[in-house]
């Protein structure tokens, strides 16, 4: 069984191909294009955004920090509506649980981030389902059993609630035999009263006044709908996220892909270097966030922005991801700081601190730095810096620094007066 996606090559390493790539670079900005300017058309309409989105706030930190209280509830009424409630601690046990429920056969499985996540598709195909993706698939009719996710549970009353644009997860739900609704544990809300925000902030946060198809299902009803529904609640390390202070915001998140279409970052690469879904600013939290900062790929993440801060203006739950981004650039410096042979990086900063503490060591640093980076230049530009150094270079130059140094010029100046 192939695994759930998650990153393998650091960032930088992984962006090279959507980099050289001018069309896919053409679409990606003419698309985030757009949706900016539908969102912005959205919530200029709507004169409560602020309150909107300090609400979602609220509303997304009281549940986090009654989560488990909120999520027993939730239990208990989706037992109460007939349906079965599946723990699942990891994405393979998610996904084993979801292959084992569809038991080999067809399912209809429209796309979404959790299912992606868990690596729902390739389980159901180990095991023997056929897997139709969208409702335009001509088998569609004959399925009878079908895997979904869901955009927010309601803890009071069981319900699963969805907002979509085509209505593929809609026709799931009139399957004869099994609804199989995979969900994030961050994804509940205690009261149906809740709906009432971020129904109305989701939707424009994402470009749009409202979706289409607003689906709510609960539990079963005897005659009506798929004769069993099962919730697979999946931790996947989020409740190692909600474990740090910092970065436990970013289980705000109610996936409406705001951040993606401002980022500078994701508008050049797309999601295919983050590894994993979503992607984008929230990728480059959760995913370190979920799975830590030991591997080399993950621990990349985190840079992989530049901290303009476009992500958090228009977060409709005022995630503070370039805040979260600094914390976790911290953890992975920690993290090296313990190395036996020090990264080329921290071999810099060493030298650069061991420099700077001292005046004449760093006025000697700097004169000859002065005359090493003259003798590169032509033309007042540098346009090549040697060695791993050149790297910085490869996209841009460097002016040539002037022949004195600001404190010889200062000192200069003191003696003459
Ligand atoms: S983090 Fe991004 S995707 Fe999540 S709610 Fe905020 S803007 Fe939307």
């Amino acid at each position: 069984m192939t695994a759930a996606p998650r990153p393998r090559l650091r960032f930088a390493d992984a962006a090279r191909p959507a980099l050289a790539d001018t069309a896919l670079r053409r679409d990606l900005r003419d698309g985030a294009a757009a949706v900016r300017a539908r969102r912005a058309a959205a919530v200029a309409e709507t004169p409560d955004w602020a309150e909107l989105r300090a609400a979602g706030r609220a509303l997304k930190d009281r549940t986090l920090l009654n989560l488990d209280a909120c999520l027993e509830r939730l239990e208990r009424a989706v037992t109460a509506a007939g349906g079965t409630v599946h723990w699942a601690v990891g994405a393979a046990e998610a996904a084993r649980t979801v292959a084992r429920l569809a038991g080999g056969a067809a399912v209809a499985m429209p796309a979404a981030p959790v299912l992606e996540e868990i690596g729902a598709a390739d389980a159901l195909a180990a095991a023997g389902s056929t897997v139709h993706r969208t409702g335009a698939d001509a088998e569609f009719p004959a399925v009878r059993t079908a895997v979904t996710g869901v955009d927010v549970m309601v803890a009071e009353t069981g319900a699963m609630v969805l907002l979509e644009w085509a209505g593929d997860a809609r026709r799931c739900l009139a399957v004869p035999d099994a609804l199989i609704t995979v969900a994030g544990i961050e994804q509940v809300v205690p009261d149906r009263a809740d709906l009432e925000v971020l129904l109305r902030s989701l939707p424009r946060s994402a470009g749009e006044r409202l979706t289409p198809a607003v689906s709510v299902w609960t539990g079963v009803a005897p005659g009506d709908g798929p004769a069993a529904f099962h919730l697979v609640l999946v931790d996947n390390g989020r409740t190692r996220a909600l474990a740090d202070e910092i970065g436990r915001a970013a289980l705000r998140c109610v996936g409406c892909a705001a951040c993606l279409d401002v980022c500078p970052v994701y508008e050049r690469t797309g999601p295919g270097p983050y590894g994993a879904p979503p992607g984008g600013p929230i990728g480059a939290v959760r995913v370190p966030l979920q799975r830590g900062v030991g591997s080399a790929a993950t621990a990349s993440l985190p840079f992989a922005s530049t901290l303009c801060g476009a992500c958090a203006d228009v977060c409709p739950v005022e995630i503070d991801i370039p805040e979260v981004l600094v914390h976790l650039r911290g953890e992975v410096v920690d993290a090296r700081r313990g190395r036996p042979v020090p990264t080329p990086e921290l071999a810099v900063m060493r030298a650069a601190a061991w420099t700077m503490g001292d005046p004449q060591r760093y006025e000697a640093a700097l004169r000859g730095g002065v005359r090493w980076a003259r003798l590169l230049s032509r033309g007042g530009r540098i346009r090549r810096l040697p060695g791993r150094f050149g790297a910085w270079t490869d996209a841009r130059d460097l002016p040539a620094p002037p022949a004195r140094s600001f404190r010889v010029w200062w000192r200069d100046r003191a003696g003459a007066r």
